[in-house]
């Protein structure tokens, strides 16, 4: 537990935990507050999803209902445009953005939007590395210390390069994202489904989940570096 003491929790894990909350209650904040946005037009989410798709010329993508709240997504495998109940159903602004968002998503993938392809590639490295990267980094510097070789420092390496695949992710994921609410804003507007006054609240609903994934993205960023430290700082002991 050293190796995570006042540090850790001052420099890493708090910065991470306020900045995760804020971003979170912005969104959901938001989010509550253009659900009770009625849009001009009276369009629930789903007909304001088959309004995008057959304009943008993404016939092909099927719309589904699923539980949950805000679990909104695209899935590149299926072509499948997955809505909350509460964004498929609702006739609200906040609906439209969520909904135009995701297509603009499935406009990426139609049009081999190539971060997007990446992104999809980097999943499982991802995962495995914000797994397993900490505990080889961990397990490396144990062995440094208590066997005095260079072999636990190259393990411990080998847990960094693991954990980096996180950032990476994250460095890929949030142009990505923009670049889906860049789309969202701009479909919105060409399939006439928005009025002007509108714009604004879609506008101010992204904005909030974009400071979601530079959030994580620095998150990934402050934790690889500690890691980082902690290994060439121990090895600068030595
Ligand atoms: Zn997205």
């Amino acid at each position: 537990m050293f190796f995570f003491g006042w540090g850790y929790l001052l420099y890493v894990a708090l910065p991470i935990m306020v900045l995760s909350f804020i971003a979170s209650s912005w969104v959901k904040r938001t989010y509550q507050r253009y659900s009770q946005v009625r849009n001009s037009s009276g369009m629930t989410g789903v007909d304001v999803a088959r309004r995008i798709l057959s304009g943008a010329g993404l016939n092909d993508v099927t719309i589904q209902v699923i539980d949950g709240e805000l679990s909104d997504n695209y899935d590149p495998r299926t072509r499948t445009l997955n809505l909350s109940k509460a964004v498929a159903m609702g006739s609200s602004v906040a609906s439209e953005a969520v909904v135009a968002h995701e297509i603009g998503h499935a406009q990426q993938d139609r049009q081999g939007y190539f971060a997007m392809r990446w992104r999809s590639d980097l999943v499982p490295a991802a995962n495995l590395g914000s797994q397993a990267g900490p505990l080889i980094v961990l397990a490396g510097l144990f062995l440094s210390i208590f066997t005095r070789s260079t072999f636990g420092f190259y393990v411990a390496i080998v847990g960094l390069a693991l954990f980096a695949a996180v950032v990476v992710f994250q460095l890929i994921t949030t142009p990505v994202e923009l670049n889906a609410s860049r789309r969202a804003l701009r479909l919105l507007a060409d399939s006439g489904v928005i009025f002007p006054e509108e714009q604004d609240g879609a506008r101010r609903m992204l904005r909030a989940a974009a400071f979601t994934y530079w959030v994580a993205l620095f998150g990934a960023m402050l934790t690889l570096l500690y890691y980082a430290s902690l290994v060439f700082g121990n090895r600068r002991n030595d």
